[in-house]
């Protein structure tokens, strides 16, 4: 269950090595709880898709891959009990086969679940939140060993925001692996539904900004892709729920054409999408802009995005829209899309409604850097949140001004691990 490491290992993205030094693989939860106690220091690792060194560490990484799969849906509750480290495509598919969903996916479905709900990973929809939103409790394994089940019915209220008390069930949905190894989540289900993706291409930046709220807001899930050069949007993508009103914002009219064969918002083979052309499909195959079966790119790509309130997402746009030359050689698709405000302490859409501006350069890191100074300098005055498992150039004391619970996750933290058994150097320099 441990492997020691020979080869240097990476991320998905190749643009972080990592530099623990071993492996550990365990298959059962008695097993993660012997190695957290006789391990001095360790990191959960998810499935490696975040982009900067939140899943690194200079000691011990635990993978919970050699976990059986397990999927236990309460119809009465409705809610779905899976082991973390399960991929989304895995739970979605479990789902679907028995007529059940979640909310919402992210842009892949390769992700592991724990992995994605600890960044705070989200999708797009004006009425969605973060995929954490969707936890309604999880069983963690403690610095002690001890395994611990949060749920909202387990809050300790006001013990957690002062640092004393296993906090509460807001604390752990985000958790960056800080507070311990979580090895089952529990997420609300829905009803399986339908939905149709339509792409329209090429919106004139006169119809993104007058009308960018009705645009957003026309279907389930709306993502737009630009280049912040003079095409506008490049690609709307409306995804609707086939059981709710339709779409009736009429894009043509606006300027944009209706894409008649499959697109991918960025430079691969359109292949790997899921179907658009307004095929009705399942959830789980439509949420998700990439196909399971397929790698949503090639990976040599790096990552950026800044959740901003909603009201300033039209002036933050026409602020990026400058930057658009020093984009071109190294942008290959940003995509704009709609949170639901959070409940939980660290999601970037805590508290507010939320868009997220996102960005994925080519992996060339100091041109990358550079970009991604100068686009934190624009969106300065727009109070940005950025992402946790994306780059960011944000000093630690920039992010506690845009996490306002961040002092008080970082208390709870060390209550819960008081000889910094989960810490890694990413958690040292953003919690203190
Ligand atoms: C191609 C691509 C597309 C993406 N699309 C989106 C998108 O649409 N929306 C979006 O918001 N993000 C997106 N992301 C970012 C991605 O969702 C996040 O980086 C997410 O955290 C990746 O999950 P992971 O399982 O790979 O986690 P890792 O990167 O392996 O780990 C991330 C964090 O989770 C913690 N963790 C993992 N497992 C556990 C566990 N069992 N217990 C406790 N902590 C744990 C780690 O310690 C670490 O802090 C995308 C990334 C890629 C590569």
């Amino acid at each position: 269950m441990t492997d020691v490491i020979a080869e240097q290992r990476t991320n998905w993205a190749g643009n972080v090595t990592y530099r623990a030094t071993a492996l550990l693989r365990p298959t059962s939860v008695g097993e993660v709880q012997h190695l957290v106690t006789s391990t001095p220091r360790l990191t959960a690792l998810g499935s490696t898709h975040s982009f900067n060194e939140v899943a690194d560490t200079d000691a011990v990484q635990l993978t919970l891959t050699e976990m059986p799969p397990s999927l236990e849906i309460d119809t009465t509750r409705r809610t779905v009990r899976v082991a973390a480290g399960m991929t989304h495509a895995q739970v979605a598919a479990g789902l679907e086969a028995r007529g059940w969903a979640l909310g919402n996916l992210a842009s892949l479905p390769h992700i592991s679940t724990a992995g994605a709900v600890a960044t705070g990973t989200h999708g797009s929809g004006v009425r969605n939140p973060s995929l954490a939103q969707a936890v309604v409790g999880l069983d963690v394994v403690r610095a002690s060993g001890e395994v611990e089940h949060v749920s909202a019915g387990s809050e300790s209220g006001s013990d957690a925001a002062s640092g004393s008390g296993s906090g509460s069930l807001d604390a752990h949905r985000v958790a960056l692996g800080a507070l311990g190894v979580v090895t089952a989540l529990e997420l609300a289900i829905e009803p399986s539904f339908e939905v149709a993706t339509t792409v329209h291409l090429d919106l004139p930046w006169d119809a993104v900004e007058e009308h960018f709220d009705a645009v957003m807001a026309d279907a389930y899930s709306v993502s737009m892709f630009t280049a912040f050069d003079d095409r506008g949007a490049r690609q709307v993508w409306t995804k609707h729920r086939v059981d709710e009103p339709a779409p009736s914002v009429d894009l043509v009219a606006l300027g944009a054409r209706r894409a008649t064969e499959a697109v991918h918002p960025g430079e691969n083979d359109a292949a790997s999408v899921t179907e658009q052309g307004g095929v009705p499909g399942p959830w789980s195959e439509r949420l998700p802009h990439f196909r399971s079966t397929f790698s949503p790119s090639t990976g040599a790509e790096i990552q950026a995005e800044y959740l901003i309130p909603a009201a300033s997402a039209v002036p933050a746009l026409r602020a990026l829209r400058p930057l658009a030359d020093l984009f071109a050689p190294l942008l290959i698709a940003a995509e704009v899309r709609t949170i639901a405000a959070d409940t939980a302490w660290l999601a970037p859409s805590s508290g507010r409604q939320s868009v997220g501006l996102h960005f994925t350069f080519r992996r060339d890191p100091s041109a990358v850097a550079a970009a991604v100074l100068r686009i934190e300098g624009v969106l300065a005055p727009f109070d940005p949140r950025p992402h946790w498992g994306k780059v960011s150039a944000a000093s630690p004391s920039r992010l506690h001004e845009a996490y306002p619970q961040l002092a008080a996750f970082a208390e709870l933290a060390r209550s819960l691990d008081p000889t910094g058994r989960f810490r890694n150097g990413f958690l040292d320099r953003t919690l203190g």
